[in-house]
């Protein structure tokens, strides 16, 4: 799919072991410029199917429990099945069970079907992912798995934008896989690359809602995209950080500092996986409700997410190695 999708704009695009997606276009000079952005989103894996057919399931990523309450799954077997996550009715919980908060080993997957007919399509070690559409709401899109499918909508269209412009380095444009289970694909990738330069690009907290304390808010949605500080995996290249403000300014575009206080993101990996690391930094797209199946991005920060870092790629040799 990416594949397709970027082939027309680039010289040629291959793959690893892993299944990272690199799209490579030539520059003017050698020097190398990575970006990076995971495909792979927070899912599941069947772990046990019991005798009246309910699947049980280990976590792939980062998950609140509470927000599986009432979701539809779909396990991919033999054929894609849709279930639902089923846990305890509050009617039959104890009321010490009603003031404990859920555990992700409290959900159980209910496909409908006995344990026979689950088996001839699924089994242990299946993928899991959640069932939600993607809709347009108010001024954002909105659904699951933003993160971090937008943020590989905006390299395929920063990658359109260039397609006819001769950048001044070789540009490897890479779709990670396994960001969510520890950064894996990107330290496969940064390490067949070894880039000059690095930009991640993935979502961060926009914590900007009712009870939030402005401290506490990380991004605010729609007030451009977010220009990486830190996050809990790596803190940027304040030369990168410079230079990235210095874009923005000089193209008059809305953007807002960004430091995560937990949570990591492929910067990491495109930073110190490289034998002489890295110049690197990351642009972060405020999201709100991350991490459920409800996540919201502004449709202006991801236009401003396109243009930084397309000028960002355009502007390169200017940058200033100095500290
Ligand atoms: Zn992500």
């Amino acid at each position: 799919m990416v594949i397709q999708e970027v082939s027309p704009f680039v010289d040629k695009v291959e793959t690893d072991n892993l299944g990272n997606v690199i799209a490579v276009k030539k520059g003017k000079d050698t020097k190398r410029v990575m970006l990076a952005a995971h495909m792979d989103e927070i899912g599941f894996i069947v772990s046990h199917i019991d005798d009246n057919g309910f699947v049980r399931f280990h976590p792939l990523g980062g998950f609140d429990p509470k927000t599986l309450t009432a979701q539809r799954v779909v396990i991919h077997g033999k054929k894609d099945l849709t279930g639902v996550m089923g846990s305890k009715p509050i009617h039959v919980m104890t009321p010490e069970e009603r003031k404990k908060e859920a555990k992700l080993s409290d959900f159980f997957i209910d496909l409908g079907l006995p344990k026979e007919e689950v088996e001839e399509w699924i089994e242990v070690g299946n993928p899991i992912t959640r069932e939600r559409e993607l809709i347009k709401m108010g001024h954002c899109v909105n659904g699951k798995s933003l993160d971090n499918r937008i943020s590989v909508y905006i390299l395929i269209e920063v990658l359109k934008q260039l397609k006819d412009t001769r950048l001044p380095y070789d540009l490897y444009a890479v779709f990670t896989v396994q960001e969510e289970v520890g950064i894996r694909g990107a330290q496969v990738a940064t390490q067949h690359i070894q880039p000059d330069f690095g930009f991640a690009i993935d979502t961060t907290i926009a914590y900007d809602v009712p009870g939030s304390q402005a401290h506490e808010q990380v991004t605010q949605l729609g007030k451009g995209a977010g220009i990486k500080i830190m996050d809990s995996s790596a803190i940027a290249d304040y030369r990168m950080v410079r230079f990235m403000k210095a874009t923005a300014k000089k193209y008059t575009l809305d953007w807002q500092p960004e430091l995560l206080p937990a949570g990591g993101t492929d910067t990491a990996n495109v930073q110190r996986m490289s034998k002489q690391g890295t110049i690197a930094g990351a642009v972060s797209l405020p999201t709100r409700h991350i991490h459920q199946v409800i996540e919201s991005v502004h449709t202006d920060d991801i236009a401003s997410a396109i243009k930084l870092l397309s000028h960002c790629l355009e502007d390169i040799a200017s940058f200033d190695w100095n500290f």
